[in-house]
């Protein structure tokens, strides 16, 4: 089904029939000279009648295959090429771009974005490692040509030869591309390096990850601070420009000014909510503890098709607020300087009698209080790092954990603790077994 078409009955019916954030590398056309390729993330290819302009160079696994799906459409050279914010998957495929233009003769792409984007990129050549062992973590399992290329073989988290920015920004930037006039705005949201395009002759918005068919990722567990206010105050202002066309870089894009704003503004809603009950608990003195256990988003937001907590969820974005404004500590008085994770285990399973009985109430718990379960069969894992039966055990409780999850991410996280107990029983059974 065309995109267009698909993203209005998703909404108009407030159900998913099928999937919505589609990784095909196709190329789809959406209005007179501007297509879509679907990947991961999505390039939105615009024919601006002197070349062409591209907002997103998609992923170092897929960019070179959204360049050759673009290249069955239109054989004009790529004149610019916008970041909408710095993260791989939107900047691991620009080598792709220049390849096509030494391919064809033409000159590179001018690359605009905004100024954090070359820190964004310092960053990531200077944590590569980390950057890979996280994402590997949070997309457990993710097909490397998927778009991030992060297969066990990846050894560079971004490709050395992605483009810097050539042009860049601090607050507002118009650019004219064929004579028509692109507003460039940022706004701090899902990074510090985002921006987001609108063509007020058209009433395009290019939106990023502004909008991502999924609970806003300004939670993420693993990943620098996100800003859920400005988030949200970045929407509205794109409601003030009354798009009517939204173009996001994941998930499906959107046609009709009413649906557009109805989305912008439930994403709005749920983000100020959230800031607000979370900074009105703190005002209270709550710690991060009764604000964790205490605010929730209703279940009915949480059904909406573009707002399912797929990907991130609410309980992280709630951390992020209190990070936020609140600094790392978490109101525990022990948590503030604690003992050893090691020592804690040991500790506890003394004093209930042994790893043992606190795995088997762990494994007890797993049907009527997963959390619980998951703090008991930590303390027995801590308290038995190298006994096969324990970790054997582990790792069925975080594997329950994780089919109980709704979250990319937590499924992630929970996938990871449970390979890395199985690890650990198969790794003892070996040395165990005599050769
Ligand atoms: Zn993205």
């Amino acid at each position: 089904m065309h995109p267009l078409e698909l993203a209005s009955k998703v909404i108009d019916e407030g159900v998913a029939h099928e999937p919505v954030n589609r990784v095909t590398n196709e190329l789809t056309e959406l209005a007179d000279g501007l297509a879509i390729v679907e990947s991961f993330s999505h390039t939105l290819a615009w024919d601006t009648g002197d070349g062409l302009a591209c907002f997103d160079a998609s992923g170092a696994g897929s960019g070179a295959n959204v360049v050759s799906a673009i290249r069955t459409w239109r054989q004009d050279p790529i004149r610019t090429l916008v970041y909408t914010h710095g993260h791989a998957d939107h900047i691991g495929g620009s080598f792709a771009f220049a390849d096509d233009a030494t391919a064809h003769g033409h000159e590179r792409p001018t690359v605009v974005g905004h100024d954090n984007v070359a820190r964004r990129i310092d960053r990531y050549n200077d944590m590569s490692e980390w950057s890979l062992l996280i994402n590997q973590r949070q997309f457990g399992g993710i097909p490397s040509d998927m778009g991030l290329g992060l297969g066990e073989s990846a050894t560079r988290f971004l490709p050395r030869k992605t483009l810097l920015p050539d042009v860049t920004f601090s607050h507002e930037h118009q650019l004219t591309l064929g004579g028509t006039t692109v507003e460039l705005h940022h706004a701090r949201a899902e990074t510090d390096d985002h921006l987001w395009a609108f063509v007020p002759e058209k009433k395009w918005l290019f939106s990023g990850d502004f909008i991502i068919w999924n609970y806003p990722n300004a939670g993420n567990p693993q990943k620098v601070q996100r800003f859920a206010l400005e988030w949200a105050q970045a929407l509205r202002q794109m409601i003030a420009a009354g798009p009517e066309l939204l173009l996001p870089a994941h998930g499906l894009p959107i046609e009709g000014r009413e649906r557009i704003a109805t989305v912008l503004s439930d994403t709005a809603d749920t983000l100020e909510t959230l800031v607000r009950q979370v900074v009105d608990l703190m005002n209270q003195g709550a710690s991060l503890d009764t604000i964790i256990h205490t605010v929730s988003v209703p279940d009915d937001v949480l059904a909406k098709p573009y707002l399912r907590p797929y990907y991130d969820e609410p309980e992280f974005v709630v951390r992020n607020i209190w990070r936020l404004y609140g600094g790392w500590w978490d109101g525990a008085a022990s948590r503030l300087k604690p003992a050893s994770d090691a020592a804690l285990g040991r500790e506890v399973a003394d004093l209930a009698g042994g790893p043992r009985v606190l795995m088997d109430r762990a494994l007890e718990l797993v049907d009527s209080d997963i959390r619980l379960a998951c703090h008991l069969a930590d303390f027995a894992g801590w308290a038995a790092p190298d006994d096969p039966g324990i970790h054997a055990d582990r790792a069925v409780v975080f594997h329950q954990r994780r089919l109980r999850e709704p979250s990319l991410m937590s499924q992630g996280i929970f996938r990871s603790a449970s390979r890395e107990s199985r690890a650990i029983a198969e790794r003892s059974e070996r040395d165990a077994t005599p050769a």
